[in-house]
């Protein structure tokens, strides 16, 4: 059983290594960026309450994103685990993934951290702008504050789970090839 938070700033690679990687170890891939856009475009109650922030860059309040998130894991009773793209965010929630997984008699495997400098992410953020279609891929005042968010926020998820040895880190600069290889090591180290 492998529960891997795959941490790192916005246009770090999360998704995209996130994909690969659920494939090859047999886990469910989380991302609440995608399940907030998908609320989002069926127009649903939770998509409403998100978009205000998600269209500043700004984080949806704990509560909404706990409870969703919560949602998606229960209903994967029989997973060989998961890895979270996107969450937590804040300490809070990272106290509340391991309050779920706790009662789950499971833990948090580990946090690798996808390093990549602030230049780069804007650059890669507005590459991928062009056929996204996110109006918080395509502003460079959006993109700072998503960055500066990520800083002063979610950054203390990082020591938060550093107090119990669970994190590494890993160059997020390179092909995505090598990128995956980097965190199969990482990974394959765990069980
Ligand atoms: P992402 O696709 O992970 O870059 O997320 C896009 C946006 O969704 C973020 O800028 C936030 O507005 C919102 N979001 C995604 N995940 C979370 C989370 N764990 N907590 C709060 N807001 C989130």
């Amino acid at each position: 059983m492998i529960n891997l938070i795959l941490f790192g700033p916005p246009g770090s690679g999360k998704g995209t290594q996130a994909v690969t990687l659920a494939e090859k170890y047999g886990l469910i891939h989380i991302s609440t960026g995608d399940l907030f856009r998908y609320e989002m475009s069926n127009d649903t109650p939770l998509g409403l309450q998100a978009k205000s922030y998600m269209q500043k860059g700004e984080l949806v309040p704990d509560e909404v994103t706990i409870g969703m998130l919560r949602n998606k894991v229960e209903a994967h009773p029989k997973s060989n685990g998961f890895i979270f793209d996107g969450f937590p965010r804040t300490v809070a929630q990272a106290k509340a993934l391991d309050a779920m997984l706790t009662d789950k008699t499971q833990e948090v495997s580990a946090l690798i951290a996808l390093e990549v400098d602030d230049d780069e992410i804007v650059a890669r953020i507005l590459n991928r702008g062009k056929t996204s279609s996110r109006a918080d891929d395509n502003d460079e005042s959006i993109i700072r504050n998503r960055i500066n968010v990520y800083n002063r926020e979610t950054t203390p998820v990082f020591d938060y789970y550093a107090q119990t040895g669970k994190t590494k880190r890993i160059n997020g600069i390179g092909s995505i090839e090598d990128i995956f290889d980097r965190l199969r090591q990482e990974i394959d180290q765990l069980s």
